[in-house]
């Protein structure tokens, strides 16, 4: 029996690298400090689990050799005039630099899952500029911690307990030390614990942070409510925001995805650079898969973009709305798909997943999901974290290291070895 220390769990942006695990005979027997995701995830990597290759012939999926598969993923992407590359978000930032060569190498688009998600956060940021910092400096320094449009009780379950609320920092001992902001449409499990719930109306976000602005800036606001909050209690979080020493807010899709996106990301940034004329304010996304965030540092450093990159004119475009994958899908205009470590099909509107059922689509992924049921070829992966090493970023912006913890059953390789034998015999077959 072996007891690994400081694993890093593969599941959510949090990213959390204290976790214990204990091995015994080649399989995971026991974790420690997993929240209950990251627990089912080690301990039931395995269930339901896809270990072969498969070829659709005469419309059904058949079992066929390794050799085989990749054989069949080559002539498709050798085929295609423009293929798309999706997926990257639960990968290592080492299977995304393949895919990034490969997409160039095939004229491509390569997206990632921040497309439908914190994209317009990405956006906002290259608009305004950020305040941010690791999760450390909230740890040891903030007095503040505003949640907006997130529920992390649910979705980061460690979030408070390691990084914002109840954890013991150098200045700030614990959950006594700290105020909790909750702004949301709803009564979360996360507003539950708050300090101070500040429930506003739906798709109101622009408007609420407007006037929260105008308070911090001492700005007289000439209605009764904004939002559905009435003005004093806007003028009293104001409040609350000026009088911290050290306050952040972590903000989820609810302020990203809700009418307005990048624009109320726009506002929010604005709202905190603001607040730094009074006092010391931060802001940072949450985000969801633990590797979204290498996606986008993959993407930029080699293109230079973050998401949505189109290569089919031989050169680095980006243009979202345009280059995203869902806009492609929309328009109908791809003619093969590469997915890895994803599941559009089970997420993306009718319209995107008509277009995939209508193309050769190739899916690399340790299970079988609903996009592998439409594919061309499907090629078992390893789990990266539990089955293969790589480097993920944190939510934060911090590197960190997904240790190899078990081996794969015999013939499945890394998402990143696959992708690149793919990339090696495109090349051959092109000289
Ligand atoms: S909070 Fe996220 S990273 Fe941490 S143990 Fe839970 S699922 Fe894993």
């Amino acid at each position: 029996m072996e007891v690994i220390q400081n694993v890093v769990c593969p599941f959510c942006g949090c990213c959390c690298d204290d976790i214990e695990v204990t091995i015994d005979s080649g399989k995971i027997t026991g974790v420690k400090n997993a929240c209950a995701i990251g627990m089912t995830k080690f301990l039931h990597y395995g269930d339901e689990r896809n270990s072969s290759p498969m070829v659709r012939k005469n419309g059904e999926l058949f079992k066929t050799t390794f050799d085989m598969a990749v054989e069949k993923t080559v002539e498709i992407l050798t085929n295609a005039k423009y293929p798309i590359l999706y997926g990257w978000s639960s990968t290592s930032c080492e299977a995304q630099k393949v895919g990034v060569e490969l997409a160039e190498e095939v004229g491509g688009v390569i997206d990632n899952t921040s497309s439908v998600c914190h994209g317009p956060s990405i956006e906002a940021v290259q608009d305004i500029g950020e305040s941010t910092c690791t999760f450390g400096e909230v740890k040891h320094r903030a007095d503040l911690v505003v949640y907006w449009g997130c529920n992390p009780v649910q979705a980061h379950m460690r979030h408070l307990l390691r990084y914002s609320a109840s954890c013991v920092g150098k200045f700030r001992k614990g959950r006594a030390d700290r105020i909790i902001v909750v702004v949301d449409v709803r009564n979360s499990s996360t507003a539950k614990l708050a300090d101070h719930f500040i429930q506003i109306e739906p798709n109101q976000d622009y408007e609420f942070i407007s006037a929260l602005r105008m308070a911090i800036r001492m700005e007289e606001i000439e209605q009764d409510s904004v939002a559905g909050v009435p003005v004093e209690k806007i003028e009293e979080l104001a409040d609350i925001l000026i009088g911290c020493q050290f306050g952040i807010i972590f903000f989820g899709l609810g302020l990203t995805m809700s009418a307005g996106k990048n624009r109320n990301i726009d506002a929010a940034l604005s709202l905190v650079r603001d607040l730094n004329s009074r006092t010391k304010f931060l802001i940072m996304p949450m985000r969801g898969h633990f590797n979204v965030t290498g996606a986008n540092k993959v993407s930029a450093w080699q293109t230079g973009y973050p998401f949505a990159v189109d290569f089919s004119q031989g050169y680095p475009r980006y243009n979202p709305g345009d280059t995203s994958v869902i806009d492609i899908l929309n328009r109908g205009e791809c003619d093969a798909a590469l997915i890895v470590a994803s599941d559009p099909v089970a997420h993306f509107p009718q319209q995107a997943v008509k277009t995939l059922a209508s193309i050769p689509v190739i899916v690399i992924d340790p299970h079988l999901n609903a996009t592998s049921l439409l594919a061309e070829v499907v090629i078992p992966s390893a789990f990266v974290g539990i089955e293969a090493e790589g480097i993920v970023y944190r939510m934060d912006g911090v590197p960190l290291i997904l240790k190899k913890l078990v081996e794969p059953s015999n013939g499945i390789h890394s998402d990143e070895a696959i992708l690149r034998m793919i990339l090696t015999q495109i090349r051959k077959r092109r000289g």
